[in-house]
């Protein structure tokens, strides 16, 4: 017993260590809806490489404390550098699109990602294991399959908050933290997905906590489509409002 006790007390000690270590406690692990992101009065814009899959696409790997706060751009010497992760370029821009204007080639929201969030892992991940984490963790996760298993699709109908939730804790194995935003109509809608995950990046955990701002502050919230939303895929830098004209 006494053994046994000591061998727990160091394991404990051990997962003290390595995260006290790492800088930061956890990970929210955050996927965006398109749908959700281009329907607003704000609207969105396309990569020049095409418009994005109807897929959830990733905003980013956020280290974060147990107590609710977070570090936030750790290392000004330690810049995005394009060139460390040149063979991740293709699925980047397929599973962590950028849609905010202007989207150009997406290459500044991953900048952006790794200078405010992944600078403050970096003691665990360099740039090229940072995003090749994300981009693990994007295909481990399967979110609109977990949905669309549990009846839950893109096709603008509106959804219980506790079936969403019920839905994803199925396939990942943990509770999500969902946050909405408001279409250009002031209705509520799915917007993001946060998991809880280890300091290591590679283990899906319950949250240690949940983010302190608002969630959704209704119980039934709308699924907006992505196919056909807004008209068809420009090669140009184009705004599409939500009457699908577009604003250059
Ligand atoms: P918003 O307030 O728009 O949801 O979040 C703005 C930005 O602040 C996020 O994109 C993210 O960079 C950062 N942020 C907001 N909440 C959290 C949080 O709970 N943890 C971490 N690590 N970052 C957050
Ligand atoms: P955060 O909220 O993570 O601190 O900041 C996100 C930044 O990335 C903002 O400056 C935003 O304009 C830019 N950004 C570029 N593309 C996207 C996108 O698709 N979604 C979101 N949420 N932000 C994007």
């Amino acid at each position: 017993m006494r053994i046994t006790s000591s061998a727990f007390g160091i394991l404990l000690l051990l997962v003290f260590l390595s995260s006290a270590q790492a800088g930061y406690d956890f990970f929210y692990f955050v996927l965006q809806w398109p749908g959700s992101n281009c329907d607003t009065s704000s609207g969105c814009c396309y990569p020049s490489y095409g418009k994005p899959p109807s897929n959830f696409g990733i905003h980013g790997l956020w280290p974060n404390y147990n107590n609710s706060s977070y570090p936030a751009n750790c290392d000004p010497n330690n810049p995005f550098n394009i060139s460390q992760i040149q063979d991740l370029v293709t699925s980047l821009r397929t599973n962590w699109p950028s849609l905010a204007c202007p989207s150009i080639d997406s290459t500044s929201y991953w900048q952006h990602e790794w200078n405010k969030h992944g600078t403050c892992s970096e003691s665990v991940m360099n740039q090229h294991a940072y995003f090749q984490v994300n981009l693990n963790l994007k295909s481990r996760i399967k979110l609109l399959q977990y949905l669309q298993s549990a009846g839950i699709t893109p096709n603008n109908e509106f959804y219980s908050l506790t079936n969403i939730k019920t839905a994803i804790k199925a396939g990942v194995g943990h509770t999500p933290w969902i946050q909405c935003n408001k279409n250009a109509a002031g209705t509520y809608q799915l917007y993001q997905v946060y998991i809880c995950i280890d300091h290591s990046g590679t283990v899906l955990i319950d949250c240690p906590v949940y983010p302190t701002r608002g969630g959704c502050s209704t119980s039934s919230i709308q699924f907006p489509s992505f196919v056909g939303q807004h008209g068809k895929t420009s090669p140009l830098e184009t705004t599409f409002n939500e009457k699908g004209s577009i604003e250059k």
